[in-house]
């Protein structure tokens, strides 16, 4: 047992260090996270093999476990302050990202609108000792006004437009990280909150799920 946890420890060195420093991801504070978080923890365990290669994989319900160098180019767009960050995640799927976002924030809200899929990301957290996360089952699109603004809201699946919902729950200069276009393939956005508007940039072609909801995708 021992053995393959340290073996599932150098993986991780090496997935920060081939796949995520590699393509330029230098944020000290992400690569720690991720180089601390067992991803084999996160996924299927007929897939725990695999989990420290370079893509996604199925979790169930239709959907998937982000690449990990995804997860890590979001949360280091995110910017989140070092102290008392409160974030939004919206779509928590396996809770992998969450248990990221929860080793750099304060405060981590994260909704899911699969309720099984919500139910394992919150006993695995809870396993891992990750107390400072709230979850909630239902539709992301509207985001979780009770506590806004958050200092980053981050979307880990496609939408066709930033759910109107969105922009005003996040504070001045804050984030929202978004995949957004069309159900086949998507551009990986970061907006941020000016005094007037927001500054749009377009980062990396991606590719995710769709986000269904309200002000998402319809159901098929
Ligand atoms: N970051 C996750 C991880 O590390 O496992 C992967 C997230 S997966 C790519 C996208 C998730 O968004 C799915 O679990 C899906 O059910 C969820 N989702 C889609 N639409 C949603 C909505 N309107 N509200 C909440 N969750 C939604």
């Amino acid at each position: 047992m021992a053995a393959q946890e340290d073996a599932f420890a150098e993986a991780r060195r090496r997935m920060v260090e081939e796949q995520i420093a590699a393509r330029g991801v230098r944020d000290a504070r992400v690569l720690e996270a991720m180089r601390s978080v067992p991803r084999h923890l996160f996924v299927p365990p007929k897939y725990a093999e695999w989990a420290y290669g370079d893509g996604p994989l199925p979790i169930g319900n239709g959907q998937t476990i982000s690449q990990p160098y995804i997860v890590a180019l979001m949360t280091e767009l995110l910017e989140i302050p070092p102290q008392g960050a409160r974030v939004l995640e919206i779509g928590t799927g396996s809770g992998y990202q969450t248990a990221i976002l929860a080793h750099l924030a304060a405060e981590v809200f994260t909704i899911e609108r699969h309720a099984s899929l919500a139910a394992e990301a919150k006993a695995r957290l809870r396993r891992l000792g990750l107390e400072n996360v709230h979850f909630r089952v239902g539709d992301g699109t509207l985001g979780w006004p009770e506590h806004a603004p958050y200092d980053g809201i981050l979307v880990t699946a496609a939408a066709p437009e930033v759910p109107p919902a969105l922009p005003e729950q996040v504070r001045l200069g804050g984030h929202i990280v978004i995949p957004l276009g069309g159900r086949g393939g998507q551009t990986l956005e970061r907006w941020t909150r000016r005094e007037d508007d927001f500054e749009r940039e377009s980062i990396i072609p991606v590719a995710f799920v769709p986000l269904v909801g309200k002000q998402g995708w319809p159901e098929t």
